[in-house]
Parts: C-alpha cells; sequence; structure tokens
C-alpha cells in the first residue's frame, strides 16, 4: 500500500553550460542538507536515498526525468518529507519545470515508467565528454555568432496552444532572447488577389526549409487566400506605426499574454525583430508578448479572437469577476489618459495638466503590469520628456529621458536606435526640436536637485505642490 509521489523534470535539461552548472548546484545543495545523516549514499554516478524505494539523483544532469518513492510503511513520514525538500530545492534552481505530482493528486506524472527506467539505466554509464558545437541548435540562420549560442528557450507544443516557446533557463529581466532576421516582409495589401501574388513571389525566392517554416504557421483566415491568412495571423509590424509586416520562422511561435513577459520590437539597424525578458522568466515557463494595444477585457479578447482566432485564457483574463473589473478600469483609464497626454494644444497651453496625467498614467501602469520596464513606460517617460522640453525644462527633461533609457534597454536593448535617441536627449535634453517652444519652466541641466529624499524628489520631478 502507500502511493507513487515525487516530481519530473519537463523539459528535462540540456548538456548546455547553464543547465549543468545549474544542476551541479543543486547537487552540492542536497549534499550539504544530508551530509550530517545516513539518509543520502554518494556512488561514483548518483546520489542515493537510503529509505523508501531509494531514488536517485544522477551526477548528469541531462539524464534526469524523474525523483519518486512509493511513500508506505515505517518510513513513510521520512520519504514524504525528503521528497518535499529536494523538490523545493529543485525549484529553486529549476522554476517551473519541476513538476511535482502524487498518484491520487490532480497533479499528473510527465514521464511513462519506461522512459524513466531507461534514464535510470543511463545513470550508470558516463557520457563520452563533447563540444559546445555538438549542441542541438533551435535558432536557424547562417549569422556563425548565432549558431555558437546556447538557445535560452525550446519550441514545444503547448496544451490549447499549439507551439510555443518555453524557457530553458532561468531568464533574467532584460535579457535579449533572441532575434531573427525576416523570412521576408510585406505590406498589408488591398485587393488580397494582390497581396497573395505579392506574397507567392517572395515565397518562390526562399528556400525549400524556409518555405516549410512559412507553411508551417498558423493561419486563421483559411480559404481562398492561404498565404494572405498565415501572413494576417503572424505578421509583426517592422516599427510601432509601420504598415509593413515581418514573417519570423521562430518568432511567430511565440504565443500571446495580456500581461507578458517579454517584449517585441524592430530593430532598423540591424534589421532584425528582438525579443527581451521584460520580467524575470522562471526555466520552464512560457515566453509570451502582447498582441494587442491593451484596453479592458471584452474589446480585447474580442479583437484577439477576430484576428488570431483564440480565447485568451491568460492569468489577466482568468481572474475573478472582481480583479478583472479593478484590471478592467485601469486599462480604460489608462486609454484615456494615454489620449489625453497626446494632445498637443494641452500640453503648449496647460502643461501641468499634462505631466500629472503622466504621473496617474505611471501608477496605473506598474499596478497594472507590475512591472518598471514595460514599453508603455518608456513612452510615457519619453512624453513626460516631450513637455519638460517644450517648455524650457532641460532639469526635469534630463531626469525623464534617462528613465524613458532605463525602460527601453530593458525592452529592446542598447542597440535599438530607440534607445540611443533617449540616451542622446538624456545626455543633451535642449538637442530636441521641441525646445524652447515655450521657456515657461526655464531651467538648466544642472538645476537637478541633490541631496532631495526619494520622495522629495518625486516631488519636484512631477512639479507636485506648487
Ligand atoms: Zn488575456
Amino acid at each position: 500500500m502507500g502511493i507513487d509521489a515525487g516530481f519530473d523534470m519537463v523539459p528535462h535539461l540540456s548538456k548546455g553550460a547553464v543547465d549543468q552548472k545549474n544542476w551541479q548546484s543543486f547537487i552540492k545543495v542536497i549534499k550539504e542538507r544530508y551530509k550530517n545523516d545516513n539518509l543520502v549514499e554518494v556512488k561514483p554516478n548518483y546520489l542515493m536515498f537510503t529509505v523508501g524505494e531509494r531514488p536517485l539523483l544522477p551526477f548528469e544532469g541531462h539524464k534526469f526525468l524523474r525523483f519518486s518513492s512509493k511513500i508506505s510503511g515505517s518510513h513513510g513520514k521520512a520519504v514524504e518529507q525528503y521528497i518535499d525538500e529536494v523538490a523545493l530545492v529543485a525549484r529553486l534552481s529549476f522554476g517551473s519545470r519541476v513538476r511535482r505530482w502524487n498518484e491520487y493528486g490532480d497533479s499528473q506524472a510527465f514521464y511513462s515508467w519506461p522512459e524513466v527506467s531507461d534514464s535510470i539505466e543511463s545513470y550508470e554509464q558516463p557520457d563520452e565528454p563533447e563540444t559546445p558545437s555538438t549542441i542541438a541548435q533551435f535558432v536557424s540562420g547562417n549569422d556563425p555568432i548565432r549558431e555558437l549560442e546556447l538557445p535560452l528557450f525550446e519550441i514545444q507544443t503547448i496544451p490549447g496552444k499549439g507551439k510555443g516557446l518555453v524557457a530553458r533557463f532561468n531568464i533574467a529581466k532584460g535579457t535579449r532572447i533572441l532575434y531573427e532576421n525576416p523570412l521576408f516582409t510585406t505590406p498589408n495589401l488591398s485587393p488580397i488577389s494582390q497581396m497573395e501574388s505579392n506574397i507567392a513571389t517572395k515565397l518562390k525566392a526562399l528556400s525549400k526549409t524556409q518555405q516549410r517554416q512559412f507553411l508551417s504557421l498558423h493561419n486563421n483566415f483559411p480559404g481562398k487566400y492561404p498565404f494572405s491568412g498565415i501572413v494576417k495571423t503572424n505578421a509583426l509590424p517592422c516599427g510601432p506605426s509601420s504598415v509593413i509586416g515581418g514573417i519570423y520562422p521562430t518568432i511567430c511561435f511565440i504565443n500571446h499574454s495580456c500581461l507578458s513577459n517579454a517584449h517585441n520590437s524592430w530593430n532598423s539597424d540591424i534589421k532584425c525583430e528582438t525579443i527581451h525578458a521584460i520580467r524575470y522568466i522562471n526555466a520552464g515557463e512560457e515566453i509570451t508578448i502582447s498582441y494587442d494595444k491593451g484596453g479592458p477585457s471584452d474589446p480585447r479578447r474580442m479583437h484577439l479572437k477576430d484576428a488570431f482566432g483564440f480565447d485568451c485564457n491568460c492569468g489577466v483574463c482568468s481572474l475573478s469577476l472582481p480583479e478583472l473589473q479593478t484590471s478592467d478600469a485601469r486599462r480604460l483609464r489608462i486609454q484615456h489618459l494615454d489620449d489625453a497626454i497626446g494632445d498637443s494644444d494641452r500640453v503648449m497651453n496647460r502643461p501641468d495638466e499634462s505631466l500629472t496625467d503622466c504621473h496617474s498614467l505611471l501608477q496605473l501602469l506598474e499596478e497594472e503590469y507590475r512591472s518598471d520596464a514595460d514599453a508603455s513606460i518608456a513612452r510615457l517617460y519619453y512624453d513626460a520628456f516631450q513637455i519638460s522640453i517644450t517648455h524650457g525644462d532641460q532639469a526635469r527633461a534630463s531626469v525623464f529621458a534617462g528613465r524613458a533609457y532605463k525602460s527601453r534597454v530593458i525592452c529592446e536593448g542598447e542597440d535599438s536606435p530607440e534607445t540611443r535617441k533617449v540616451k542622446n536627449l538624456m545626455d543633451n535634453p535642449a538637442g530636441h526640436r521641441n525646445f524652447g517652444a515655450s521657456m515657461r519652466w526655464k531651467t538648466t541641466k544642472g538645476l537637478v536637485p541633490k541631496g532631495l529624499d526619494a520622495g522629495g524628489f518625486e516631488r519636484w520631478l512631477w512639479r507636485q505642490g506648487r
């Protein structure tokens, strides 16, 4: 009697340097934890737990699929305890890749027993040492530098979503997860027959592999114009307001979330779409970007259904009703403030109101998106910069440009043209074309106050209490 319980590593670890390093430190922590009792024996190729069904932790992490035992008999309590502890330590290194399960719980084991048994047999036979160049590559392309990089993600089938990208490692905020040249770019042409033949011409110029990559993408508009359907479903605009869209062999597999953990942007200098982590991403977590422009859940979800053909069940869309109502109210207010800040007459004639709106918008964005590095925050700081510099306030303008720069670096990297633009303005705010349209708030760059506490500095920055 008793039940089987434990955890599986999904996806299993690679032979890559990061996975191996994380596994070695995990093994070290486990050794350390149990060094003073007889629960764990150190064997040449693995650690063995000596009670229960004697589960093993191999020294070669890529072979590991499962740690489990039957919880029964006089040792039941001890077995249960070490499974909990080992799983907890594993979670710290491998995040949601560690999948807990037990025989009677709602969480199922991932691997079959024959797979697990094969993996355990392989523990005894250490692998021949391998060179990094034999590591499987997931990113296609002919850039020799990229061929040597270890991809941070894996393309996997995601239940209910088709394919998607899953983090293979814990990924820090601001990391460039990948960048990719488009297979081709195309404008959104009308009539659609024209667009179809335009795409057909571009497809002919591609290699067979690239054609297959294109045809494997999802089409939300099947029918008479299949190529256009694939483009309409998958193209990412080459720039925020560009009518040109790009199609990417890997990036087009990245799924949507209304609270995404990554940001996509077109870098016109390197002619690539880049994907950056805008939050900390755990190994095993799906990498997501945002396909829409926000707004409350009803129109947002309707748009996602019409344009891309899916019902969004992301963390935001599946909030409880009262929480969703709070989120909707915030997103509606965000839209209104965004529109109000864009009113150039108001920026000219009532700049204090515009700046106050920027501050309110910042607070709402931080609450709703729980991040200080969303692209909308970079945009907001740039708006605040423009308001200040239009009225000759170089001191505040340089601070706002500095904050816009910080957010841009995280979302797009140092080499993005937009990042470089705000960096230049941080150093030389008066270089902006609107500088001196009015001198109502005139300051020089040197007038940024020193010695204020954080609250005092924010009050100065946003011109509060004047
Ligand atoms: Zn959603």
